[in-house]
């Protein structure tokens, strides 16, 4: 069983975002990048599923600019066999993702695609559901836990309020949720054989997807700044705040 597990290039998680000065979007000039923390755990998955003899191959895919070849060289250093590269210079929009993983599905022919959850530089939380609707496969999304068995994925869902336990028939697309696994550090050695594993480099155009934006960004605003928190020195201080300043109680 082949597995296609992708990979987004982001702004890493431990930096603070700054907004371009002409707040057309987010500074990404000169700014550390990494896998998007979701798409480690698809990938945790996904090797684990291979060493566990479930799968025979795990595909890392990425879409974006030259440089997503570092973030398929840290799938490929944790334990994927081989990368694609969608190259595109422009922004890709959740739906335009879904439709060249679509085509790469297509040519492809994997059992399984697991994707992360959300990309933490849109949220948009769309690209799985839109895939899994595009190729009409099953989805279990935001998955805590996988097992697979004959053909068939029952899935742990993270919902409001509690787990929810679902089976699901392959082929069919997964999501996951940071408590899915830990993922593993590349090891050096690891690290030295990826560069000799196989990206191959496509283009939209070449699997006919137009991937030109369907959203035009108004306006990026950094959240406004929280005022600082003040020390009360007893409760009937703290009343009178609430009463006179906050003006939360009566
Ligand atoms: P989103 O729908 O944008 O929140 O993204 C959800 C997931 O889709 C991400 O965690 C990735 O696994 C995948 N994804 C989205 N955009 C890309 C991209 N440009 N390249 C590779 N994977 C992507």
């Amino acid at each position: 069983m082949k597995i296609l597990v992708t990979v987004k290039r982001v702004v890493d998680f431990n930096i603070k975002i700054r907004v371009k000065t002409d707040r057309s979007g987010v500074e990404t000039a000169n700014v550390k990048m990494s896998m998007n923390p979701f798409d480690e755990v698809a990938v945790e998955q996904a090797v684990r599923l291979k060493e566990a003899g479930q799968a025979s191959e795990v595909v890392a895919v990425s879409l974006g600019v030259a440089h997503c070849q570092d973030t398929i060289r840290t799938a490929l250093a944790m334990g994927a066999d081989r990368g694609i590269l969608v190259q595109t210079d422009g922004a890709v929009e959740p739906l335009a993702v879904a439709k060249t993983l679509k085509a790469l599905v297509d040519t492809e022919q994997p059992r399984l695609v697991i994707l992360g959850k959300q990309a933490i530089d849109d949220d948009a939380c769309q690209t799985g559901p839109m895939l899994a609707a595009l190729l009409g496969w099953p989805q279990g999304t935001f998955v805590s836990k996988v097992t697979l068995t004959n053909g068939i994925v029952e899935v742990t869902r993270e919902v409001d309020g509690g787990h929810e336990r679902l089976e699901l028939r392959l082929p069919c697309v997964l999501t996951t949720d940071l408590r899915l696994n830990e993922p593993r550090y590349a090891s050096l050695p690891n690290i030295m054989k990826a560069k000799r594993k196989p990206i191959d480099m496509m283009t939209p155009e070449s699997l006919g997807v137009a991937v030109e934006p369907r959203l035009l960004t108004l306006k990026v605003e950094e959240p406004v700044r929280r005022q600082a928190g003040v020390k009360v020195g007893s409760v009937a201080e703290l009343v009178d705040k609430l009463r006179n300043e906050a003006k939360v109680i009566r």
